[in-house]
């Protein structure tokens, strides 16, 4: 069995902290980095960094972030749902003694049960022996799988940083392929969700080339809409994913729905359409929606 690594890394914290220093230290310059949205509870994709032995795929948790902020109970459960799907958290702060926005984060972070590493950046910008206290009192107040102090401007402390990574990241080969632009991510993870449901409720029925073309995406702050066309070859394979009745079709979506709000951590409204057309490929899906 392969030992490559691929997995989820929330990173969380205050504005201001540093955090896209941090992921463009750590991607490098060829990925730009998705400019900020306006502000939802779910989960986002901010980064994958390509490793020759592990994927690591940065995901922002914005419901953390402001945890006095007045959305009702529903977005707040989004946002715990969304922190489900993490592997590991990483919470970043400045070199200054924690106060009170990091105590409610610390809070919030005890119900998630994930690995957590703090990450303390900017000790450039402090003096060494001000760190060991600091360190004493984050310790004191969160059992840290570790604290590592980084600079993400001067680049000091990142490889560290990175092995830490590694150590808490599941078995599992790469979820994204390596030229995949971080605001493609989420809707390539969908389609391959549905692809994926369509091979559980078909067995060896249909050939393992289905593709599956995201349509259309409209995000509201409650829910995304979403529009699939699952493509196959024959009308014979048309028939067999909508099964009796659309019964099979039904569950087919079901099952991917449930799946695409665990994983993108907000309520999805999906419609799926099946289709023929001969010689597509999920390769060139891809290439299209990616505007090729
Ligand atoms: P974000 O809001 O968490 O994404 O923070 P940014 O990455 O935008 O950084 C906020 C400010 O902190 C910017 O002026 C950065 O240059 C600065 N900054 C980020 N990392 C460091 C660091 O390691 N040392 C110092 N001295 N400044 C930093
Ligand atoms: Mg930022």
């Amino acid at each position: 069995m392969s030992n490559f690594k691929c997995g989820y890394v929330a990173l969380i914290g205050k504005p201001n902290v540093g955090k896209s220093t941090l992921l463009n230290t750590i991607l490098g310059e060829k990925i730009s980095i998705v400019s900020e949205k306006p502000q939802t509870t779910r989960n986002r994709i901010i980064g994958i960094k390509n490793l020759p032995e592990s994927q690591i795929i940065f995901v922002d948790t914005p419901g953390i972030h402001k945890p006095k902020n007045k959305l009702g109970e529903f977005m707040v459960k989004q946002s715990y749902e969304a922190m489900e799907m993490v592997d590991l958290i990483f919470l970043m702060v400045e070199p200054e003694k924690p106060a009170e926005a990091e105590l409610v984060i610390i809070n919030k972070l005890k119900k998630f049960k994930k690995p957590v590493v703090l990450v303390i950046n900017k000790i450039d910008s402090v003096s060494k022996q001000s760190l060991l206290p600091l360190i004493d009192q984050y310790k004191d107040l969160f059992n840290f799988k570790e604290i590592i102090p980084i600079s993400a401007l001067k680049k000091d402390g990142i490889d560290r940083l990175i092995e830490s990574v590694n150590l808490y990241l599941p078995q599992s080969p790469k979820l994204y392929p390596d030229d995949m632009l971080t605001d493609q991510a989420e809707r390539f993870m969908v389609a391959e969700l549905i692809r994926e449901k369509i091979m559980k409720n078909t067995q060896q029925e249909i050939p393992y080339a289905v593709a599956v073309d995201i349509e259309r995406w409209e995000e509201t702050e409650k829910l995304i809409s979403i529009g699939a066309n699952i493509y196959v070859e024959r009308e014979g394979q048309k028939i067999i994913i909508i099964g009796k009745k659309g019964e099979r079709l039904k569950k087919i979506a079901t099952e991917a729905r449930l799946d695409i709000e665990r994983f993108l951590g907000i309520k999805v409204f999906l419609e799926v359409w099946v289709k023929v057309r001969k010689k597509w490929r999920q390769r060139d899906m891809l290439l299209k929606s990616l505007g090729y």
